[in-house]
């Protein structure tokens, strides 16, 4: 059933799930199933051949009780209206669920970006904004980059955003370049935000880092600095990485009889996160398929890849000894598998708690921009761990208290704090 519904659909029906444990009111479960606003435009690009080309842009703002909507900006070629309302549904309760004042939302272009020139490519980010700048703005509706966009896409949208108002607004944009406007501790806040909310984990189940071995998935950014903060952060040891490598067009997995040392393997990746096989293997790592990741002898798994990776078919793969699944990626595990996870009592980290540090640390990005004053990386790490560790704390109460599992807890936690947030603007009005 699920496998055949959209990304939109899903995220209603979890939202749907939650509101009945919740026991909302009708009319505000209404309220909240659908995004509050939704903006589609075309965007004309002059393109280097002299041709008019058209874009179909789109920005979605699914709730702001909290404060401005926040959420990335997609390029992709498949890019859909229900993807980006997901995204923005999915954005309202991740800054919920780590208690930051800002609401859900998500934008896109369709469009493959790899196909764009320079130009192209800065003509269409400028144009997205020409087209938004009404309902954007720091009290607005602040975007960020996400898949197919980078720090310096949000540089000439700032830029383009300042020019039209008429006044440099930093803030308007998260995840600019450092230097241009954007965070120190940025570039690792996910990966380490991940395994802040691990060492949580770790506490409450009475595990020793130390004495723990972590199987991650992925190499990219999150993946990258969750490989390196769980060896030097908690003292415990990396059994392996995986990669999707972009030359033979297959994926492996790389380990290595001491663990990984993910600072070497970070000097010999690409910027798409493909590891060098041969400069890997001469270190003497040992390279196997994609998906040995996954039976690895570990106490701990990261799936920091891609959706859908621990599925009915892979969960059989997992050792006994893993007690903890930390979600780097967005969605990496399925229905079934989280079936399997509640039976076995293995604790879950969901993904939008697990991999909130990105979206906290685009938080702090606004606040030092607003401030004009700027955070060294270890104040923004400091500030990083004390949100991750209430946010972790508050949503295990939770799932303490109602005996719910901890994606179920989160839910809970995100909804009740966006619905508190509605009745106190007075939205909802009436005693329910
Ligand atoms: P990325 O593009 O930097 O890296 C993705 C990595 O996954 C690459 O190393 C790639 O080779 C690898 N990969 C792809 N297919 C694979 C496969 N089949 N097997 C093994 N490895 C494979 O992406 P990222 O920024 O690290 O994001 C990873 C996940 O985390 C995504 O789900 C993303 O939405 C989510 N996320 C990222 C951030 C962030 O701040 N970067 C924040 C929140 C959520």
């Amino acid at each position: 059933m699920a496998e055949q519904m959209n990304a939109f659909q899903i995220a209603q029906s979890q939202f749907d799930k939650v509101a009945e444990m919740l026991k909302l009111d009708p009319g505000v479960r209404e309220v909240l199933r659908w995004p509050a606003r939704e903006f589609t435009f075309r965007i004309p690009v002059r393109m280097d051949n002299g041709s008019l080309q058209v874009f179909q842009g789109f920005r979605v703002q699914h709730n702001d009780a909290r404060g401005p909507n926040k959420g990335g900006i997609r390029f992709h070629p498949e890019e859909t209206i229900d993807t980006v309302r997901a995204l923005a549904m999915w954005m309202t309760w991740k800054c919920a669920a780590v208690d930051i004042p800002l609401g859900g939302g998500k934008g896109g272009i369709i469009v493959d970006p790899s196909k764009l020139s320079p130009n192209e490519k800065e003509a269409l980010c400028r144009g997205w904004v020409q087209q938004m700048i009404k309902n954007l703005g720091p009290r607005q509706d602040i975007p960020a980059p996400d898949v197919g966009t980078t720090p310096q896409m949000m540089g000439w949208m700032m830029d383009e955003f300042s020019k039209l108002s008429g006044t440099y607004a930093p803030s308007v944009f998260t995840g600019k370049p450092v230097g241009g406007g954007g965070s120190q501790g940025r570039t690792e806040a996910t990966g380490y935000g991940a395994i802040y909310n691990v060492r949580e984990a770790m506490k409450y189940l009475n595990m020793k880092p130390k004495n723990c071995v972590a199987a991650i998935q992925g190499f990219g950014n999150v993946a990258q600095y969750a490989s390196i903060a769980f060896a030097e952060i908690l003292g415990g040891k990396v059994a392996c990485v995986s990669c999707w490598d972009r030359n033979t067009k297959q994926a492996y997995t790389y380990s290595h009889k001491d663990g990984v040392d993910g600072r070497f393997l970070l000097s010999i990746t690409d910027q798409y996160g493909t590891i060098n096989k041969e400069k890997a293997m001469d270190a003497g790592y040992e390279v196997e398929d994609g998906d040995a990741w996954i039976s690895k002898e570990a106490e701990v798994l990261i799936p920091a890849a891609m959706e859908n990776q621990i599925n009915s078919e892979s969960v059989k793969k997992i050792s006994n000894k893993v007690k903890i699944v930390a979600e780097g990626a967005n969605g990496p595990t399925t229905l079934e598998a989280d079936e399997y996870f509640k039976e076995k009592g293995i604790f879950i980290i969901p993904d939008f708690l697990c991999n909130s540090g990105g979206v906290t640390t685009s938080y702090f990005e606004g606040v030092q921009n607003d401030m004009n004053f700027y955070w060294t990386r270890s104040e923004v790490l400091m500030r990083l761990d004390d949100k991750m560790t209430a946010s972790f704390n508050d949503i295990l109460q939770m799932a303490e208290k109602e005996k719910a599992y901890m994606r179920d807890a989160a839910y809970m936690v995100a909804i009740q704090r966006v619905v508190d947030a509605m009745r106190m603007r007075g939205w909802l009005h009436g005693d329910w």
